[in-house]
């Protein structure tokens, strides 16, 4: 089945959003050569930017997730609009650790400690941005950490990636939960009550659940209902034309028959270039 996003409520204080991303961070794994801790790390914050920026108005906002670490595999981007449209990368996806005490692929450490941006580009001026500290480096922590703090909205948020043998992605997607303002008291306690009965995410999406199904559990006995479902996928937004203006610092050190191969940080596709198409540029340009 083809990767989706579902939004919709529960009574009238229980607001959701869900996401399908297995096929989203496949591509990403097999566009960026990703270790198997990479793809868990990438793949979660992939899914993570997916879920925010469905929440972003109008159809040229941006949402950008930097969580930048001092572990291993270094610092992560993704970004994305509210078209379900994500793009992403880690700096080091060819870094593997030894599995942490529970046998689980090792995000925290790889991550280790730093800081967690979310940036808002609605248009306006100046980008709004956002900013925590990480709390565990697991990134579903970290997200639900910063909009708690940061964005005052109360909220449970679940991340999971589960990866095959030969290394490709079987199951991954994630969910918000948020409590609105006003919340009766026992719906609070029904939902921590129904938490802590559940597995791990990842664990669920191996049994084969949908995610829609994972978030009526956690949110039983009140009924979801589903008010938005659309496809989501990863897509990089680069051109050439957008390429060519970060090379002219490459003006003077090129001849004209020269050959430039530039790669896009988000997705690895190449373009390659000619010297004189720099020169030309940087001629109009400057
Ligand atoms: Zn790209």
């Amino acid at each position: 089945m083809s990767d989706y996003l579902v939004k919709g409520m529960a009574e009238e204080f229980i607001r959701f959003t869900g996401v399908n991303s297995r096929q989203t961070i496949e591509e990403a794994r097999k566009r960026h050569n990703l270790s198997r801790l990479a793809t868990a790390a990438l793949g979660r914050a992939l899914t993570a930017t997916i879920i925010l920026a469905s929440d972003l108005k109008n159809s040229g906002d941006l949402l950008t997730l930097r969580i930048f670490g001092d572990g291993p595999l270094g610092g992560i981007v993704c970004s994305a609009g509210n078209d379900g449209m994500v793009r992403g990368y880690l700096l080091n996806p060819e870094v593997e650790l030894p599995l942490n005490d529970a046998s689980k692929l090792d995000v925290g450490r790889g991550v280790g400690k730093g800081h967690l941006y979310v940036t808002k580009d609605l248009g306006l001026k100046e980008p709004y941005t956002g900013t925590v500290q990480l709390v565990s480096g697991e990134i579903a922590e970290d997200v639900a950490y910063y909009l708690y703090y940061s964005e005052q909205r109360p909220n449970v948020f679940n991340l999971g990636v589960l990866i095959n043998p030969d290394g490709s992605v079987a199951r991954a997607g994630g969910y918000l939960i948020e409590i609105l303002p006003g919340a009766p008291e026992e719906i609070i306690s029904t939902l921590e009550k129904n938490l802590g009965k559940q597995q791990s995410l990842t664990y669920q999406l191996q049994q084969g659940k949908q995610i829609e199904e994972i978030i009526q559990e956690v949110v039983n006995p009140y009924k979801i209902e589903i008010y938005v479902k659309k496809p989501v996928g990863f897509l990089c937004n680069c051109s050439r034309e957008k390429l060519l203006p970060h090379l002219i610092g490459l003006y003077s050190e090129i001849t004209d028959e020269e050959e430039i191969e530039a790669v896009c940080h988000f997705c690895r596709e190449k373009y390659t270039f000619l010297g004189k198409e720099i020169k030309e540029y940087k001629e109009k340009n400057t």
